[in-house]
């Protein structure tokens, strides 16, 4: 069986600990690999070894035209390598090969897209009062950059951090989630054949709570880009704010799917399925609450119930499976516990509601799509993210009823909104708490629109040319430049 090693200064490294994660397919329970259990020692070693290839090694001297040509070298390697590296997520988390493919190709774009801004972060010149003085601005690299991710989709997270957090002239180390590790280290191989200096780049394998407090707790870590749920986004936030360290957090959500009854009912029930049993609902923006105008409530659900029912689960290797397992055992179970509550606080499962039990699919972690009416917005199966192919409907009236129930949650991550109107869909999407809404469509993305969460969703925002200050400090420089004095000039505050 493949081991693999941690990622550190350009080279397979071996963890101080002999302990061993085990990869386990969720389609089946096979274990096709194992990881590297790392240590405490195992991530300060990795964040010396950055720490010092940005500080004194080749990339601080290099131009940011340098570095944005090795970003898309780093993007060309990835599109040679998609379908190799997309099987392998496929064996960790199992999503979709066809949607790991996607993501593969989406995560090349970011790449390239990042190495094309390295060399347009540029400072100002201001104007001063004091016309014996001359005032701009740099924009320098905030530092080591840590970057902690979920395990649902590690090589785009691992683009969506590395590549702006690179473009800016920092270096990183990466701890992918020990869900789904593999991927990253195959890929921190490219960045060296793609000419990136030793230690730029590090993955370290292991335990969250096992080397993550290592990595946020370093004194040379500047900056944690975190992707992973708010319970241990929080405990990273305070950690953080300890050392007054700068975070991005991209946490989770439970967002709003809101269909008016003028809007194109077919569409938006496509859009419902897709936005909640694309990836298993293990999305952070799955539209779990669906949000249906009373006066087409009845029809609109026997839509959902009839699509629910046809979505079929399966070997997400296949090309015609549209949705695959569960990624792992504690999910698995999670989102059984979750319908259980459902059921127990009065909401009606009118579609699945069962982990799946057939000859080909009993050994994975597989749920049926599963569709609860009869849901209100206080109960848990409304308010509480479950990651899992488990829609809540939920009735309303007009449209202030609409925004209200969906602003009544902790988070604040996405929404979709339905209607032909579009003064009503500005209006209503301007109300809602979301980082990202969507106007008849779902779950749609690009490398140039800036994403992230508002509330318990998050901070700071990934995708677009936005993303790149998370990763770089403003610096002043005021020059004298009189020609009469070198003195400097006294201004009480
Ligand atoms: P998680 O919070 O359990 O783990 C995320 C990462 O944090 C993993 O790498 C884990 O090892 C690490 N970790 C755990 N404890 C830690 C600690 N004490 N210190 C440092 N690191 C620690 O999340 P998950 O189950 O992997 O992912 C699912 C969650 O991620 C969901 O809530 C989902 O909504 C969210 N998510 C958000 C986005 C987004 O862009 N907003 C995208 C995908 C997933």
């Amino acid at each position: 069986m493949q081991r693999y090693s941690h990622w550190i200064y350009g080279r397979e490294f071996s963890s101080i600990a002999d302990k061993w994660i085990d990869c386990e397919n969720p389609f089946d329970r096979s274990i096709w690999a194992q990881v590297p259990a790392g240590t405490a020692q195992d991530a300060d070693y990795a964040v010396d070894i950055a720490h010092a290839a940005m500080h004194s090694g080749p990339w601080s001297k290099m131009s940011a035209t340098e570095r944005g040509k090795i970003l898309v070298r780093i993007s060309e390697l990835l599109l040679q390598e998609t379908d190799a590296l997309a099987q392998i997520e496929v064996r960790d988390n199992g999503k979709l090969l066809a949607e790991m493919r996607g993501q593969l190709g989406f995560s090349a774009e970011l790449w390239r897209y990042y190495g094309g801004l390295a060399d347009k972060i540029e400072g100002s010149v201001l104007p001063l009062e004091k016309q014996d003085m001359f005032g701009m601005t740099m924009r320098v690299p905030v530092g080591v950059v840590a970057a902690i991710t979920a395990w649902n989709s590690p090589l785009t997270f691992l683009a969506l951090k590395c590549a702006p957090a690179l473009a800016a002239g920092c270096a990183v180390v990466v701890k992918p989630s020990e869900y789904s590790t593999a991927s990253s280290l195959e890929f921190a191989k490219l960045t060296k054949k793609a000419g990136l200096p030793d230690g730029v780049l590090n993955v370290i394998s292991g335990y969250g709570h096992e080397v993550g407090p290592s990595l946020v707790e370093n004194p040379k870590v500047a900056m944690i880009t975190f992707t992973g749920s708010d319970g241990t986004g929080a405990r990273i936030y305070e950690a953080a704010a300890r050392h007054m360290k700068r975070v991005t957090m991209e946490l989770g959500g439970k967002s709003p799917n809101i269909v008016f009854e003028d809007a194109d009912l077919d569409a938006a029930a496509n859009g419902a399925i897709s936005g909640i049993f694309g990836a298993a609902g293990q999305m952070c923006t799955a539209g779990s609450r669906l949000l249906v105008q009373n006066s087409i409530k009845d029809e609109f659900i026997d839509k959902i119930v009839r699509a629910s029912r046809s979505v079929k689960v399966g070997n997400p290797m296949n090309a015609d499976t549209q949705m695959g397992p569960i990624s792992n055992k504690a999910q698995f179970d999670k989102v059984l516990e979750y319908i259980a509550i459902a059921h127990a606080d009065g909401a009606t499962c009118v579609a699945g509601g069962n982990a799946l039990n057939n000859n080909v699919l009993n050994k994975g972690y597989f749920v049926e799509p599963t569709v609860f009416t009869d849901v209100t917005n206080d109960m848990r199966i409304a308010q509480e993210e479950v990651f899992g192919p488990i829609l809540s409907i939920i009735g309303f009236d007009d449209e202030e009823e609409a925004i209200n129930i969906g602003n009544d949650i902790a988070y604040g991550l996405a929404a979709g909104v339905w209607t032909r109107d579009i003064g009503r869909l500005l209006r209503v999407s301007k109300a809602l708490e979301a980082g990202m809404v969507w106007g008849n469509t779902y779950r749609s993305y690009s490398y140039t629109m800036p994403t992230g969460g508002m509330k318990r969703s998050g901070i700071g925002r990934e995708h677009g040319a936005e993303a790149i200050n998370e990763f770089l400090e403003t610096k002043s420089l005021m020059i004298n430049i009189s020609s009469t004095s070198g003195g400097s000039s006294f201004v009480p505050k």
